[in-house]
C-alpha cells in the first residue's frame, strides 16, 4: 500500500495531532477485542453483557473472574509495533495528544506519556460503593471486598451505561476540537461518546485518517481510509514522517 504524499505532509506539518486508540491495536498483542473474546471458557457470555452494572448486580462473582481473566492476558501481552510507532511519533511533535479507549496499559508500557484513558484500566481496583481505588485486597476471594466498607471490589473500567471520567472526557474533547490532524486506529468506532471525538476534528477541518482493517462508520468522513493492521500500517506511517 503506497502512503499518499498529502496525507505523509499534512501530518509531518502538524501542530496538534491527536490519535485516538481502540481494542483493536491491541489485538496483534494478543489481547482479544470484545468481538473476539468469546473463546474458550468464556464462548457461551456475550462480553457486552458481561461489561454493564447491571451483570455485575447479578453476577459478581462471574463478572470479577471474567476480568481476572483478562487481566492475566493484559499482564502476559506486549506492546506491539503499532503502540510503539505512536510512542515514537510522540517524541517527534511538541503538542501530541493520545487517547485511548483501550484499558490494558499497554501504550504506557511501549514508552508513551499522558495517555488519556477514556475507559479507565483493568489493572486498577475500585470499591463499588465508595469508587476509590483499592491497591490491597484478599486475592483469594471472588470478587474480593473493599478493607473499608465491606462493598465487593471491581474494575476500575467504564462499562456500558456508565460514565466517562469527566476530566479525561474534557482533555479529549479539547484536543480533538483543537487537532488539526487525527487518526483514528483499531476502533470500530461506535462507542460513543468516544466516536463522537474525530467528528470534533473535522468540525475544526482536521484531516481525519482511519486505520482499521475493516469499514466503520466513520470511513465514509475521513479523508483517508488506510486498510489493513496497526501493527503494520502505523510503523511505515511513522518511517515515512521522518523521511
Ligand atoms: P472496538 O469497538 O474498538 O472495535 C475493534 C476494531 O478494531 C474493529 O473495528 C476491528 O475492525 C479493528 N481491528 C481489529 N484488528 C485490528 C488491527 N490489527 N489493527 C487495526 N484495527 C483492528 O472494540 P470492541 O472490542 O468492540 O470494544 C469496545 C470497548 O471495550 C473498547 O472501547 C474498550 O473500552 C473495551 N475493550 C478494551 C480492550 C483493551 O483494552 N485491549 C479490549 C476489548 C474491549
Amino acid at each position: 500500500m503506497d502512503l499518499p504524499r498529502t496525507l505523509i505532509s499534512t501530518f509531518r506539518g502538524a501542530a496538534y495531532p491527536v490519535v485516538l486508540t481502540g481494542s483493536g491495536i491491541s489485538a496483534e498483542s494478543g489481547v482479544p477485542t470484545f468481538r473476539e473474546a468469546q473463546t474458550g471458557l468464556w464462548a457461551r457470555f456475550d462480553p457486552q453483557e458481561l461489561a454493564t452494572p447491571e451483570a455485575f448486580a447479578r453476577d459478581p462473582k462471574l463478572v470479577w473472574d471474567w476480568y481476572a481473566w483478562r487481566r492475566k492476558l493484559v499482564s502476559e501481552a506486549q506492546p506491539n509495533e503499532g503502540h510503539l510507532a505512536i510512542a515514537a511519533a510522540q517524541e517527534t511533535f511538541p503538542n501530541f495528544t493520545l487517547v485511548t479507549q483501550n484499558v490494558d496499559g499497554l501504550h504506557q508500557r511501549s514508552g508513551s506519556s499522558g495517555v488519556v484513558e477514556l475507559h479507565g484500566n483493568i489493572c486498577r481496583t475500585m470499591c463499588s460503593v465508595e469508587g476509590t481505588e483499592v491497591e490491597t485486597y484478599n486475592e483469594g476471594e471472588s470478587p474480593p471486598l473493599c478493607p473499608a466498607c465491606g462493598a465487593p471490589l471491581r474494575p476500575d473500567v467504564v462499562w456500558f451505561g456508565e460514565m466517562l471520567p469527566y476530566v479525561a472526557l474534557g482533555v479529549a474533547t479539547e484536543a480533538a476540537r483543537r487537532s488539526d490532524v487525527f487518526l483514528s486506529v483499531g476502533t470500530s468506532s461506535l462507542v460513543y461518546p468516544a466516536a463522537a471525538l474525530p467528528f470534533e476534528a473535522i468540525e475544526n477541518g482536521a484531516m481525519v485518517v482511519e486505520i482499521n482493517p475493516g469499514e466503520t462508520p466513520l470511513t465514509p468522513h475521513a479523508d483517508y481510509a488506510l486498510r489493513g493492521r496497526a501493527g503494520e500500517v502505523l510503523p511505515r506511517l511513522i518511517r515515512e514522517l521522518s523521511k
